[in-house]
């Protein structure tokens, strides 16, 4: 088909608002590509349980809407600090409404397009489709920024309409710059799956209007760029470990001289965050039944060090480099 058929065929669904929910490392990142374009964002993420210090010496409660919106805003502002503002189109920043799960998620029926983009845990996720689902406008789009678990264990308990409308919008790390969107259908057997239509949308609203190349993954175990990536991290530590490489030297020889023009694999854990790495490591391992594919996901022993230490990499400051 043409450009101009294509335009055609996704005109019958536009996306003017997009909600983001959860505005880590990725949710704030994916709202600001959305923005860029022009498209207004619902951007949410949690409220915090206690005053900071410094709250508490201001004599700020956890009524006021600073306080419950401390966390998405702290974590929007560490985006934009690591993005230089040329980088993106003029004001793009104030298509963005900032709020929390608590006091905005009903705003969610007015939004033509719900990307869940939180923790990597099954249950936390799930919990908050069933909040989702009180609010959500049958026919909008929700899918799941999810690294690695299961569509279909992500749809469980889900309604009809829900079903039609879910599938796995997986996007890389910076979702502005990494072109590889992959697309993940709900496939089983249990209840209605994802509306062709809808997935039929979701490629080419990718291609044309992200400037991805959307890829169509099956719902198997961390779908297809993360089992490959994952297998080779792990590996890659096994093998520096019993050759007694160092950071630097393992991210000298899998970096710019091999074609990744920022990061080696160290330097991208830090990137990724070790949690989010070992919560997708540890998913794997579980779902994978072959013993043999299994064990290459067991996680090395230096992993499980840093993360005692919670040296998560640069969203805390520390991971196996120190942030500058
Ligand atoms: P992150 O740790 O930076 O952010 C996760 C967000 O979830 C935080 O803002 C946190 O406040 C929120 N959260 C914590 N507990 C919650 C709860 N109980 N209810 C609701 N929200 C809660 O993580 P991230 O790296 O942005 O990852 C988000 C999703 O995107 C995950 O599913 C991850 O697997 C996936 N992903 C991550 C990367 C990456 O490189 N980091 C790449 C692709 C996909």
């Amino acid at each position: 088909a043409t450009l101009e058929q294509q335009k055609t065929a996704i005109k019958n669904r536009s996306i003017r608002r997009v909600a983001v929910l959860g505005s880590g490392i990725m949710g704030s990142r994916i709202a600001c590509h959305f923005a860029n374009i022009g498209v207004e964002v619902l951007l949410l993420d949690i409220v915090p349980k206690e005053l900071t210090p410094a709250e508490q010496a201001k004599g700020l409660s956890l009524e006021k809407p600073a306080v419950r919106n401390r966390i998405v805003n702290e974590a929007f502002q560490n985006t934009l600090k690591g993005s230089p503002a040329s980088l993106y189109s003029p004001k793009f920043a104030d298509r963005i409404k900032l709020g929390n799960f608590d006091d905005n998620l009903q705003e969610i029926n007015k939004y033509d397009w719900v990307i869940e983009a939180i923790v990597e845990r099954l249950d936390i996720k799930r919990s908050l489709y069933e909040r989702v689902e009180q609010f959500r406008k049958p026919g909008t789009l929700i899918t799941s920024n999810t690294s690695g678990i299961p569509i279909h264990i992500l749809s469980e308990g889900r309604s009809d309409d829900f079903r039609r409308h879910f599938c796995g919008t997986h996007f890389f790390n910076p979702p502005r710059y990494l072109r590889l969107l992959e697309i993940i259908p709900l496939a089983d057997a249990t209840g209605p799956n994802t509306d062709p239509a809808v997935i039929d949308f979701l490629m080419k609203y990718g291609d044309l209007y992200l400037g991805k190349t959307t890829v169509l993954a099956k719902d198997t175990p961390a779908f297809i760029a993360n089992r490959l990536g994952i297998y080779a991290m792990v590996q890659t530590i096994r093998v520096a470990e019993e050759m007694g490489l160092t950071v630097e030297e393992v991210d000298k020889l899998t970096g710019p001289v091999v074609g990744r023009p920022k990061s080696g694999t160290f330097r991208l854990s830090d990137v990724v965050g070790l949690d989010t790495t070992v919560n997708v490591s540890n998913n794997l391992y579980q779902a994978l039944t072959h013993d043999e594919s299994r064990d290459a996901f067991q996680l090395p022993s230096v992993m499980q060090k840093l993360m005692e230490n919670k040296w998560l990499g640069d969203k805390t400051g520390q991971g196996f480099y120190k942030k500058t």
